[in-house]
């Protein structure tokens, strides 16, 4: 992409209404805009991260055998008092449609999944079944001061697991988890996850939460020291042992909630009467759980983890594009003739070996601006073509998170490829 093309702008000074710094420094970069509390919309960069996030858990969710689909927002206040969730919901977003028909603006979708599967499922020879999507949901949030990670519109993946047995859930659960740390492993947050025990909320009695330590997060955490499993202050007891290890450290930190699966057992296939035949031609009950885990959210937690002074450092996975090629502008036409020749060449070169590449072409910015952006914006590699680099036939590279600066010939530019893997 030419940067000159790029529907996109950085802005120098962080919006004043904004208060959390992953909001301040996506909307500087030109990744995010903000319509109103809580919601916003995506530039082409920020979808770029979006999706590379969206990539990174369908792949993993399908290694787990989840099939995608994709469900209505729109949902009919019926199918929420069959759970008694109209009520007790108490973000649920609540619209009237014409003739006073009422719909809520999906936040999650029990209501929806459980009688959509259960006109496929007949007999145990259906089951088990994996369903997920990946899509925006609404919460009447009271408190949206945290960017990206608390919004009133947001995106998550939620998968739904349909079990002829609790035993069945269990071992499926188990799957999730480790498909779960997979995912935040390739978004740069496995130091920084902990598997957290906690409450269930409006779904189940308990549960399991991803959190990622971060100053910036909303919920207080106490990790085991020996064995890193984590709880949730809001469940953890006066006085509490490792359900893991049995020791009785803890850290206190600050974290954000990324992830949380459930098992939800007949929680939400009771009210719908969800049965299936069993072997011995008997009717059960069939068992569930849910996974959700929050895209817009992650892009959120990864900013407020990776970032300097300059703006942003993505990690390699989910970064917009892969390197940043800068041509500086020389006073000298000629030279800048030979500099954007040499940068298209670098530029096709690469794309070809199909690397993604943000190409800074723009003829009326100073190199300290081109700079700035670049350091903003937060691309792993950035690969810079000038005058002074041309005599030597080389061109600069640095990596967004290291302060070395590399020479490298142009000749030799495959020593890319090491870099970009
Ligand atoms: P929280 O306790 O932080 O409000 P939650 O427990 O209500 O979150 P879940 O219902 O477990 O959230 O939703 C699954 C995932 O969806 C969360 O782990 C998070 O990643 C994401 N999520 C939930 N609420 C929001 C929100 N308001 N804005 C952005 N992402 C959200
Ligand atoms: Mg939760």
């Amino acid at each position: 992409m030419k940067q000159s093309e790029l529907f996109s702008r950085t802005i120098k000074d962080a919006p004043k209404n904004e208060k959390s710094l992953n909001a301040q420094l996506l909307i500087r970069a030109g990744f995010i805009d903000k319509l109103s509390a809580g919601v916003y919309s995506f530039l082409p960069l920020g979808l770029k991260v979006l999706e590379n996030i969206e990539k990174i858990i369908s792949e993993e969710i399908e290694k787990i055998d989840g099939q995608k689909i994709l469900m209505p927002g729109l949902v009919s206040k019926k199918n929420w008092e069959q759970t008694g969730r109209w009520k007790s919901f108490e973000e649920l977003f609540k619209i009237k449609g014409s003739g006073g028909k009422e719909y809520a603006l999906a936040p999650t979708h029990e209501e929806v999944v459980v009688p959509f599967v259960q006109k496929y499922i007949y007999s145990y020879k259906d089951l088990p079944c994996y369903v997920y999507q990946e899509q925006v949901k609404f919460r009447d949030e009271i408190r949206v001061k945290s960017g990206l990670m608390r919004t009133r519109e947001f995106k998550m993946k939620d998968l739904y697991s349909f079990h002829i047995s609790e035993d069945d859930l269990d071992k499926y659960y188990e799957k999730v988890k480790t498909a779960y740390f997979k995912i935040f492993e390739r978004m740069g947050l496995k130091e920084k996850v902990y598997l957290t025990m906690a409450s269930g909320g409006s779904f189940s009695d308990f549960s399991h939460e991803f959190q990622v330590s971060t100053s910036a997060g909303e919920d207080i955490i106490y990790v085991c020291e020996n064995c890193k499993l984590a709880i949730n202050k809001e469940i953890k007891q006066d006085y509490l042992k490792c359900s893991e290890c049995g020791k009785e450290q803890f850290r206190e930190e600050k974290a954000i909630e990324v992830g949380n699966i459930f098992k939800l057992g007949t929680k939400y296939t009771e009210p719908f009467n969800f049965e299936f035949v069993d072997k011995d031609s008997s009717k059960k009950l069939v068992t569930m759980g849910c996974y959700g885990v929050g895209h817009t959210r992650l892009m959120g937690t990864i900013v407020e983890i990776y970032n300097d002074k300059q703006g942003i450092i993505w990690p390699k996975e989910v970064a917009p594009f892969q390197v940043h090629l800068i041509a500086l502008n020389s006073r000298d036409q000629a030279i800048n003739n030979k500099i954007k020749k040499t940068a298209e060449k670098i530029y096709h070169d690469l794309r070809g070996r199909k690397k993604e590449v943000l190409y800074d072409d723009r003829v009326d910015k100073r190199p300290g601006e081109k700079f700035a952006d670049a350091d903003l914006i937060g691309i792993p590699l950035r690969v810079v073509i000038s005058e002074r680099t041309l005599e030597k036939d080389s061109v600069e590279i640095k990596e967004r998170h290291k302060q070395e600066v590399r020479i490298v010939k142009i000749k030799d530019l495959r020593v890319l490829n090491n870099m970009l893997s």
